[in-house]
């Protein structure tokens, strides 16, 4: 495997401070880069740029080794969860709709197995997905009849210009190696004042912080880590106003919360686990919403 050494992805920086010491990976299999990975505390260094405070992995796999793990993966255990996760992107269907119109032409990109798809779509958007997963795509195409591409992003932006009013990426933005180069191809699809939708990990909140080097997201497969200042810094140095910035609410199983508590709390959890048991049991709820884990919602606008 040939990880390489990498300065900061926001500004180019090579001053910066150890923030958790990682693993010194050797070898890592697609099994690590499926969304239902397991692999929460497993990740190379950990480093804060000390220029602009941009934290990030690094040494990290080359671009195209990535890539194809990502074109590789099969993760049948995603479709256990999809129920919990439609009722998760239930919120972000009304989210767009707060910003555009039913006739909007919207890209999803890392659409995975197309439950985001099938939601939009319902509700008659014009949507599209762009997935590099054979897998996840061949899914998505047999329950739901919308265009899904399958090139990686810079590969789809150079035949394509100012085509969409929104896109959205759900737990994507961490995986790019160079989120800057990325931005700028969305920037280049996107119509003028079209948006852009987003959630991903906040490195500002409390429980990052709190947790240190237990974070739960911190994994070999989540290369950059924004805080609210950086994601902002990014947008803007790709064309983009920031719009809101809020706390990511999720929805989550039973069996999810309890796996999270095993990781966190190790011997303590059954404590955590009585404590929601007693409330999946009072509520009669599938699924508990949370909105502590440390992850961010951000709209922007291109300008
Ligand atoms: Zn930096």
């Amino acid at each position: 495997m040939n990880f390489k050494d990498v300065n900061c992805p926001l500004c180019n920086s090579n001053q910066r401070k150890l923030l958790y010491k990682g693993k010194s990976i050797k070898n890592i299999s697609k099994e690590n880069f499926k969304c239902t990975s397991e692999d929460l505390a497993v990740y190379n260094n950990i480093y804060k740029c000390k220029n602009c405070d941009m934290i990030y992995q690094s040494p990290i796999l080359d671009s195209d080794i990535i890539i194809d793990m990502y074109r590789s993966i099969r993760d049948p255990e995603y479709l256990e969860k999809e129920k919990e996760r439609s009722r998760t992107f239930e919120n972000y269907v009304d989210l767009i709709k707060r910003f555009l119109r039913k006739d909007s032409k919207i890209l999803e990109i890392g659409s995975y197995t197309g439950v985001f798809l099938k939601l939009m779509k319902d509700q008659n958007f014009m949507i599209e997905g762009l997935e590099l997963s054979d897998w996840a795509q061949g899914i998505s195409k047999k329950n739901i009849d919308v265009p899904i591409y399958k090139e990686e992003l810079g590969e789809f932006c150079k035949k394509r210009t100012e085509l969409y009013d929104g896109i959205c990426l759900w737990d994507v933005i961490e995986h790019y190696d160079k989120p800057l180069d990325e931005l700028q191809f969305m920037n280049k699809i996107l119509k003028k004042n079209g948006y852009l939708f987003l959630y991903t990990v906040d490195a500002g909140s409390y429980i990052f912080k709190l947790l240190g080097n237990k974070y739960p997201f911190l994994m070999i497969m989540h290369l950059v880590y924004f805080s609210r200042k950086t994601i902002r810094k990014a947008l803007e140095k790709r064309g983009f106003k920031v719009i809101l910035i809020n706390r990511h609410k999720r929805y989550i199983s039973k069996k999810y919360l309890f796996n999270r508590f095993d990781i966190i709390s190790g011997r303590f959890s059954f404590i955590f686990k009585k404590i929601a048991a007693l409330y999946f049991d009072i509520t009669k709820k599938e699924f508990i919403p949370i909105d502590f884990m440390g992850l961010m919602d951000v709209v922007a606008k291109k300008t």
